[in-house]
């Protein structure tokens, strides 16, 4: 992922949206599709590391 990638985000528990605090990781409880190789292509989800709050990536 590149930086102009980066979509900023916001923590909606904290206001935290300082990207170095925000992780985005693999949400494994939700498989959006699988590739042509058949590997699951998971939905992503945001990490909040101030306060450890999960939310959905936009
Ligand atoms: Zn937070």
């Amino acid at each position: 992922m590149t930086e102009s990638e980066f979509k900023r985000a916001k923590c909606p528990k904290c206001d935290n949206e300082n990207p170095r605090m925000l992780h985005e990781e693999p949400d494994k409880s939700q498989v959006l599709y699988y590739s042509m190789q058949g590997t699951p292509v998971y939905a992503r989800r945001m990490k909040c590391g101030k306060c450890g709050a999960f939310f959905a990536k936009e």
